[in-house]
């Protein structure tokens, strides 16, 4: 489905794109085929670090040899374990974090992101976040899971305090099937009294 204002993950990437810079630390926090993971490394260049995270080791093996083919394994640490646990395993703050909800592609649609875990993770992502530092979200309502990850993710987003961050979503008002939207959380910066 082709349209000149593109596409939840365009919109991410461009979010993203302007936050990133040579050894910034950045977070995917659904790696899958590591098609993310990659452009994040190319990002944050020689000096920078991207965390990423998958509970499927086919994705991590994916992801593995796709950074080992760009020769960037270097610039990556990937844990096979869930993003919710990114507290446990990140142990700096970071200039961005993207989600892309869902399932792994071309492999079983039964292991997708869950509403419980994915509000656990997406909490933790704020603790990491730096000032002025953004997260992106790709949510996918067109599936039962998806369609729920989107109402807590609304709810969850429309609750932050706005004097800490600025929530914004971006989605078609006119397209058939439920298409990805993108939901963008920028955290301000505390002004120095
Ligand atoms: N960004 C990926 C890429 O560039 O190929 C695509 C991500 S895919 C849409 C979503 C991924 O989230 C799947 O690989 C799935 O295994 C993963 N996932 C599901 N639950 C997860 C969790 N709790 N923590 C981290 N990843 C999870």
């Amino acid at each position: 489905m082709a349209t000149d204002f593109k596409s939840a993950r365009f919109w991410a990437k461009e979010v993203i794109e302007e936050a990133l810079f040579p050894g910034a630390r950045a977070i995917d926090a659904t790696m899958g085929n590591g098609y993310d993971t990659l452009w994040l490394c190319e990002l944050v260049g020689e000096t920078g670090k991207v965390y990423a995270f998958d509970i499927q080791q086919e994705a991590v093996a994916h992801t593995a040899e796709r950074l080992e083919q760009a020769g960037m394994q270097e610039r990556a640490s990937l844990f096979g374990v869930g993003h919710e646990h990114m507290l446990d395993t990140v142990h700096e703050p970071v200039d961005a974090v993207l989600f892309n909800l869902g399932w792994l592609p071309g492999a079983e649609h039964g292991v997708t992101t869950q509403t419980a875990t994915t509000l656990r993770a997406v909490d933790a992502a704020l603790v990491l976040l730096k000032e002025e530092a953004v997260m992106t979200i790709c949510i996918y309502p067109g599936h039962a899971e998806g369609s729920r990850e989107l109402e807590s993710l609304l709810k969850w987003a429309g609750g932050l305090d706005d004097k800490r961050y600025d929530a914004v979503l971006k989605h078609y008002l006119n397209q058939p099937n439920d298409p990805p939207q993108m939901l963008a959380i920028r955290k301000k910066k505390i002004k120095k009294k």
